[in-house]
């Protein structure tokens, strides 16, 4: 049997057990989940998130060298950052108009006396532009600091490009290095049906439904408006901008979508988006090398829509009417917000807190959403690595016509 067969019987059974669960008491589910699910879930986690820093790093390297001249480069992270941009802010307009239609937070009850939370302050936008050039590109490595990572290795790309000749045996070495970490990713994966299953049975399991209650609304409104932009927006676009056929896309990129879906987090899922789009969409080394790790950190697109709708979900429920102006606040701030949050669990929620912030809305507002996040977060993780690999998938195949009419 294929490894996306098997994936996407796992992800199947997952969701299967995890509902089970639900209805079991906590004394049987508790010990399961400690001593099965959440042990296995983690071996796999730890399995990839090994890989994460020496694989951005390393493909980095070799895809700017392997660009060539700088310029090359810089077109190609102005068509990467506009792609991410433009698809962030079809993504906020698609949900903004969903959470006005549905109208989430004007039925049911909610209780906004116990809502609590506190919000940490988010660093300013200059200071995080500045940080991205790291001081220590070592200590950026064992800390995980994906921007600084990225900024580190385009560097010593560029170096490499332009020494050429001069540095082969150093370039030879990241090859084999990345030769490596494939093989490793290849191994890693035949674990993945049984990681995601014991991840996804977990979350789920661990959610309780019950706490959906109310919340329905608001999670349908935010499922709806995920499936709207990766069904309709990304195939338009590949379609159009980039003249490919949207199903072989879905079906070649699927084993990473599950992958995210299951361990929530873009940054986990890199090694395998990086492996799935060169091995199943034929997008080459260098241009995958560079999108997705950069995507993976700020191209955040079910983040951005998670975070209008949350917004407006919560001014419905705090009867806080919005101006045009504040959408537009919303629109801009989200965008920056999605740009800022990390790619792993939950940080998306804690960044929606820069929005409301900025619009007067209430903070405690992400206590009555918290509860039923988790299994939210599951489904926005997947649509964020679709668009980078969307973004990555379109610049590849318009660079492989390119060639071919050159000859
Ligand atoms: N979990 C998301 C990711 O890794 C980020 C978030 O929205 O919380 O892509």
């Amino acid at each position: 049997m294929s490894l996306t067969k098997k994936i996407l019987i796992a992800l199947v059974l997952g969701v299967i057990v995890g509902i089970i669960f639900t209805f079991v008491p906590e004394s049987a589910f508790s010990p399961v989940n400690q001593y099965v699910l959440t042990p296995v879930g983690k071996i796999f986690v730890n399995l990839i998130m090994m890989l994460v820093v020496p694989i951005v790093f390393v493909s980095i390297v070799l895809g700017t060298a392997g660009l060539g001249e700088p310029a090359k480069l810089g077109k190609i992270g102005v068509q990467t950052i506009s792609f991410f941009l433009a698809t962030t802010a079809i993504a906020l307009c698609i949900s903004l108009a969903l959470a006005y239609v549905i109208k989430p937070g004007t039925e049911g009850v909610f209780d906004v006396s116990i809502a609590d939370f506190e919000a940490n302050e988010a660093p300013p936008i200059v200071e995080t532009l500045v940080n991205i050039i790291p001081t220590n590109p070592i200590a950026s490595m064992t800390a995980g600091d994906m921007l600084q990572v990225i900024a580190f290795a385009i560097f010593v790309g560029i170096a490499l490009a332009y020494l050429g000749e001069k540095t082969k045996g150093i370039y030879r070495l990241f090859e084999q290095a990345n030769e490596i970490l494939m093989l490793l990713v290849n191994m890693i994966m035949k674990f993945a049906p049984y990681g995601a299953f014991a991840l996804i049975a977990s979350a789920i399991g661990g959610a309780g439904l019950d706490a959906i209650g109310s919340m329905g609304a608001y999670m349908g409104t935010v499922i709806l408006g995920l499936f709207v932009h990766a069904g309709i927006t990304y195939s338009l676009i590949i379609w159009f901008l980039g003249r490919a056929n949207p199903l072989h896309f879905y079906k070649g990129f699927f084993p990473a979508m599950s992958v995210a879906f299951s361990t929530s987090s873009s940054n986990a899922t890199l090694p395998i988006s990086m492996k799935t789009a060169q091995e199943n969409l034929g997008v080459s080394k260098n241009i995958s090398s560079f999108v997705l790790p950069l995507g993976a950190t700020i191209n955040m697109d079910g983040t951005a829509i998670m975070q209008a709708t949350a917004a407006v979900f919560i001014s419905q429920v705090y009867a806080i009417p919005l101006e045009f102006s504040d959408i537009i606040i919303i629109i801009l701030t989200a965008t920056l917000a999605s740009i800022g949050t990390a790619g792993v669990p939950g940080v998306g929620l804690i960044m929606l807190a820069m929005v409301l912030n900025q619009v007067g809305l209430p903070v405690e507002g992400i206590a009555l959403i918290i509860g039923i996040d988790r299994i939210l977060d599951m489904l926005r993780t997947a649509v964020n690595i679709t668009g980078d690999a969307a973004c990555a998938y379109i610049i590849s195949e318009n660079e492989k016509r390119k060639l071919k009419k050159a000859g």
